[in-house]
């Protein structure tokens, strides 16, 4: 494998310095643009500069070859659980969520969208403690429960479900608070859905269903072909009992039809809500999702579900194209939260950049239910590039061999950048 660094002598040269970035001769997958070739990528100011076939050297501070890897946008994962760390349910050790940073850069994942472990009584301190100190982008769906995501009893608690003061914080906070999410609800009638979309409606944002408790009483298929509106979101599309298939293994006809109406169907693969035996079979008769997430939290990391790009790597090997599993883990989830600014590499965007090396060879993925998937193919992060910044070298290939350094110098020490090494 040939990584190299071009530490640039632009200024040597005297050629004008136009970048601070300059992302060389990788292969750019960027769906919303329409661009699926070799690509140089020029970055300034924390925003996408320039993406072209051959962009100078010359005219950037730093060089890195990219050759024989992949160039995409940031990946946006929409189902996470990174808002609490303990408190919500009363104890550490009780309470499921993640610490973001410790998860996503390393898959190429620079936007998050915490689903539903906040409600509108909990969200302010939430974002206090924890959105506001994460260097991932942390976006947020507020749980219709008010006192968010408690677990047990709490959220089968339909009094606790407000519509207005859910959208009124919503709107307090537009563009961090993306969403409505309902969750886990055990009971017979429609109240945290019907709230859920209230409050959507209220405050112009899409609505994601987790539905719990599949119950005759209520009907998936009246959940996506009537209660839920064009642009609102399905997760854990996957799952096991999901009605998806036939008796012969085709997908059911009215799944399309759900999705001619708008509504949009999420991976949200988890410690329990992903199936090879429901997702093998659904995707191969054309039932793919619209957008693949991880539904991280402390039962799904160590599991089958890993990251986000193990969960990609899932959908490619069933065997969707390698630009349609991009696609879906960018610029379909940024659209679906109203981001249009994230999920694509177009000038003027935040400088949110993966870059993934595709592995070949005999790899192992495991569902929720502990079945294996042999597959061929594997999708490894590289660099993450998050406002600009590196934030994610797996092989240090934007850094120099420490032999061409010379001799140490304790004044270096005073460059040292604390979250990624001397610059
Ligand atoms: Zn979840």
């Amino acid at each position: 494998m040939r990584l190299t660094l071009l530490l640039c002598c632009a200024l040597a040269a005297g050629a004008q310095v136009r970048y601070d970035l300059l992302l060389k001769g990788g292969h750019v997958i960027d769906p919303k643009n329409h661009i699926d070739a070799v690509r140089d990528v020029a970055i300034v100011g924390g925003r996408i500069a320039a993406v072209a076939a051959d962009i100078p050297a010359a005219q950037a501070h730093k060089v890195v070859d990219l050759s024989s890897l992949y160039v995409t946008p940031g990946l946006v994962d929409i189902h996470t659980h990174v808002l609490t760390m303990s408190g919500l349910r009363g104890s550490l050790k009780e309470d499921q969520n993640v610490w973001a940073d410790s998860h996503t850069f390393r898959s190429g994942v620079t936007t998050v969208v915490d689903a539903g472990s906040s409600g509108w009584r909990s969200f302010e301190a939430q974002k206090a403690r924890i959105l506001d100190h994460s260097r991932t982008r942390i976006l947020a769906m507020l749980n219709i429960v008010g006192g968010g995501q408690v677990g047990g009893a709490g959220e089968q608690n339909t009094a606790d479900m407000d519509p207005e003061a859910t959208a009124r914080m919503a709107r307090r906070y537009p563009g961090i608070i993306v969403g409505v999410k309902t969750a886990h609800y055990q009971g017979p009638d429609w109240t945290p859905v019907e709230r859920a979309v209230q409050a959507g409606t209220l405050a112009h944002i899409p609505v994601m269903v987790d539905f719990g408790v599949f119950r005759p009483e209520r009907p998936y298929q009246e959940l996506v072909l009537k209660k839920l509106r064009p642009g609102d979101i399905s997760t854990h599309t996957y799952l096991a009992r999901a009605p998806l298939l036939d008796d012969h293994g085709r997908v059911l006809p009215y799944l399309f039809e759900a999705r001619k109406r708008g509504v949009i169907f999420d991976v949200g693969h988890g410690g329990g809500s992903f199936v090879f035996r429901q997702a093998v079979p659904a995707i191969r008769g054309g039932f793919l999702p619209d957008s693949i997430s991880t539904d991280l939290h402390t039962e799904s990391m160590n599991a089958g579900m890993k990251d986000m790009l193990n969960v990609m790597s899932k959908i490619l090997n069933i065997g969707v194209a390698l630009p349609e599993v991009i696609l879906r883990a960018t610029w379909n989830p940024a659209h679906e939260i109203q981001h249009p600014e994230l999920g694509n590499l177009s000038p003027g965007s935040p400088a949110d950049v993966a870059v993934l090396r595709l592995e070949r060879g005999r790899f192992g993925f495991v569902d929720s239910f502990g079945a294996r998937m042999t597959g061929t193919r594997k999708l490894v992060c590289e660099l993450t590039v998050h406002d600009g910044q590196v934030v994610w070298d797996l092989n240090g290939i934007t850094r120099e061999e420490w032999t061409k350094l010379g001799a140490y110098d304790r004044m270096e020490d005073r460059s040292w950048d604390s979250t990624f090494g001397p610059r």
